[in-house]
């Protein structure tokens, strides 16, 4: 008994050395976490696909988690409208999108050129032009990837929020009048 309290006695410094020690790292760690997070409640995503005509309005984010039929209802929005091959969207994506469109201030839709490709489509299109950067191993084969653009916003607006995001990928295509962006590896072309 005797030697127990001498033992004791450190324990309250050292828990509150210990709270400040985690209370700072929570404030450095929040920091750059926070400047890449979406806003707080909420995320939705207005997606029109210019293939099939297809229009969603979704909240697919609500009350701290993630809406099974709001995703479910992305993932068909954005699926190989060649093959209708309906693939999970990875969320991280999403909630890049988000991101974006709150940058770029409009109320219009992302208009979706591409979105999932099976491997079939892709190799379609890789085999159809190579100039169009279609790559062999693309991303958008594994729902990682979307050619987006945004009525009423000039292309390299887009592309220069997307850079500023630094979410994965971004690849501009004037030509084709879309922008390409992923969360892969942060790289642009
Ligand atoms: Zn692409």
């Amino acid at each position: 008994m005797k030697d127990k309290k001498p033992r004791k006695a450190p324990l309250p410094h050292r828990r509150s050395v210990l709270a400040k020690m985690s209370t700072a790292l929570l404030i450095t760690s929040l920091k750059p976490a926070l400047a890449s997070t979406v806003p707080p409640g909420a995320r939705s995503l207005d997606l029109h696909n210019i293939h099939t005509g297809e229009r969603l309005s979704v909240d697919y984010w609500a009350n701290g988690t993630y809406v099974p039929d709001a995703l479910a209802a992305i993932n068909k929005i954005l699926r190989d409208f060649r093959t209708g091959d309906v693939q999970p969207i990875e969320t991280n994506l999403l909630d890049a999108l988000v991101r974006l469109h709150a940058k770029l201030e409009t109320s219009k839709p992302f208009e979706i050129i591409s979105g999932y490709r099976s491997p079939a489509t892709n190799a379609a299109l890789h085999a159809k032009s190579e100039e169009s950067g279609v790559a062999v191993k693309s991303l958008h084969m594994r729902g990682m990837a979307v050619d987006i653009r945004v009525p009423g916003r000039p292309l390299i607006l887009l592309r220069n929020a997307a850079l500023s995001e630094r979410a994965g990928g971004v690849g501009y295509y004037p030509q084709s009048d879309f922008v390409h962006v992923d969360v892969g590896r942060i790289r642009r072309w």
